[in-house]
């Protein structure tokens, strides 16, 4: 408990759990003023009038077994964004403490800061080096006050997977001084490793994944942390007790089967196909300069009139991502790869 209990709040360190309705599914609940009976237009398993199971065991033991960890070091959240909200408020005092990240990068982990009041120290990605870790900068700018670095692998918006060799160091540095939180929200599209078996040997490394992207759940809201388990102990005390809602459970419990795992893996195939084609034809058309090298299930281009390239897009009825605004990326917009009729569109109104 040593080195977390000088990394996290010491008022979320001896703060005292709430204490949910007691879960025993084999007796009749008139513990928790439930109504007794379900609605007409209820078409859910375990009924819409009964509070869901906390951190539902078979959930919990489901995406367990998919990132291959122990069941004890997973947080289910409402997808990633949850997640880094939670970590963020558990370990940042609001005036004092800090989060780093490596822009240009997804944009939630300043936005939870900023709600919690945590300062954001940013250090750049090379950008000339294809958006690598600056590793000696980010050791430099981890003052004390910092409690979470947050890295993306594959970036976000970049799409290139940050080096492993670079992680594992910048981990071994700050171990007892920061928690280094890796982003995979990508990762089932690159052909690289997960981080989230290493942290059973590195207490100060957590992982973030998602069924968002490459398992094709958006919108069902389910995303995991991956950390110590004493990490993970902590912050079920922080997150909402009954985060995941019964009809995200049944639908993701459906999701972890053997025959749609299957099915998903196929269509990252597919995802990985698109990609190749869409970057090659992208990087042909005139009007763009480069075509970025992408692990993830999204593209990152320059290009010579990006105001005119929105509104083609637009014409076309499809919506590409302005990234403009992100430091270091003045002319460039991302798209996603889409399907292979969605991306011949993107293609005809860029040509
Ligand atoms: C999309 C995205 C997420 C959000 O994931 P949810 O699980 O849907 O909240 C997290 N991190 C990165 C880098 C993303 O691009």
């Amino acid at each position: 408990m040593s080195w977390l209990s000088q990394l996290v709040r010491p008022d979320i360190l001896a703060l005292q759990a709430y204490e949910h309705a007691v879960w025993e599914p084999g007796l009749t609940r008139l513990h928790a003023n439930e109504l007794p009976w379900r609605s007409d237009c209820d078409d859910t398993i375990a009924g819409l009038n009964r509070y869901p199971e906390p951190q539902p065991q078979a959930l919990v033991a489901g995406l367990a077994r998919l990132y291959g960890v122990a069941a004890d070091s997973l947080l289910v959240a409402r997808g990633s964004d949850d997640a880094i909200d939670v970590l963020v408020r558990a370990f940042c005092r609001a005036g004092r403490d800090a989060v780093l990240i490596c822009p240009p990068t997804f944009g939630m982990y300043a936005v939870s800061a900023r709600i919690q009041g945590a300062r954001v120290v940013s250090v750049p990605l090379k950008a000339a080096e294809g958006f690598t870790l600056d590793v000696p900068a980010v050791f430099k700018a981890c003052t004390p006050d910092v409690r979470i670095v947050f890295l993306c692998s594959p970036n976000n918006p970049t799409g290139n997977l940050l080096n492993a060799a670079d992680i594992t160091a910048i981990v071994r540095q700050l171990e007892g001084r920061a928690l280094v939180v890796v982003d995979e929200a990508y990762i089932e599209f690159a052909e690289a490793e997960s981080c989230a078996p290493r942290v059973r040997k590195f207490p100060g490394l957590a992982v973030l994944r998602t069924l968002s992207k490459a398992h094709g759940h958006a919108g069902a809201r389910c995303g995991s942390l991956i950390a110590d388990p004493e990490v993970i102990a902590l912050l079920r005390k922080v997150i909402t007790p009954y985060a995941i809602s019964q009809l995200t459970l049944e639908a993701v419990l459906k999701a972890l089967g053997q025959s749609e795992l299957r099915a998903a893996a196929e269509r990252i195939t597919q995802v990985r196909q698109e990609r190749a084609r869409l970057s090659k034809a992208l990087g042909s058309l005139s009007g763009i300069t480069r075509v970025w090298p992408s692990a993830a299930n999204f593209l990152l281009a320059q290009f010579a009139d990006p105001d005119a390239a929105m509104a083609r897009a637009r014409a076309a009825r499809l919506l590409v991502r302005d990234v403009r605004g992100f430091p270091g990326l003045g002319s460039a917009l991302r798209t996603s790869i889409g399907s292979a009729a969605d991306n011949d569109r993107l293609l005809e109104a860029w040509a």
